[in-house]
């Protein structure tokens, strides 16, 4: 599994992949995701390394907590509040997650259906 050092997304935080940064705070980063399922997709991650939604949940609830505020500011933001948006953590191998570092999808722009639409 990958560490800090080798996780695309603390790379991301680092400035050393470019990302297209929508929102940033202390602990978290939002940026749209470079294959985009919908016309808006954009992750909300946390800064520090954790590997899934459980692993923030256990390490820090307020962490969680700041997440969810910023994927609903994200749909605000990106004007799909009032439309419907979608927001999933995929996390682990059967639940469809691919880079092991938390992050939340918030998707919408289009209807969205079954699966992650
Ligand atoms: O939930 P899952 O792990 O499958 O999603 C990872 C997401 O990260 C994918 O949607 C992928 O397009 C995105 N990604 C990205 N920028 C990268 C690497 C992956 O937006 N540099």
């Amino acid at each position: 599994m990958a560490g800090p050092g080798d996780c695309v997304f603390c790379r991301i935080v680092a400035g050393e992949i470019s990302a297209t940064v929508v929102r940033e705070t202390d602990t978290t980063l939002a940026f749209r995701d470079v294959s985009p399922q919908a016309p808006v997709h954009v992750l909300v991650i946390p800064k520090e390394h954790l590997v899934d939604v459980g692993a923030v949940a256990a390490a820090d609830s307020e962490l969680l907590r700041q997440i969810m505020e910023e994927c609903v500011a994200v749909a605000y933001e990106d004007g799909v509040a009032d439309s419907g948006y979608r927001i999933a953590f995929n996390t682990g191998d059967e639940g469809g997650q691919v880079v092991p570092h938390c992050h939340a999808h918030v998707l919408g722009g289009r209807k969205l259906n079954g699966e992650l639409g």
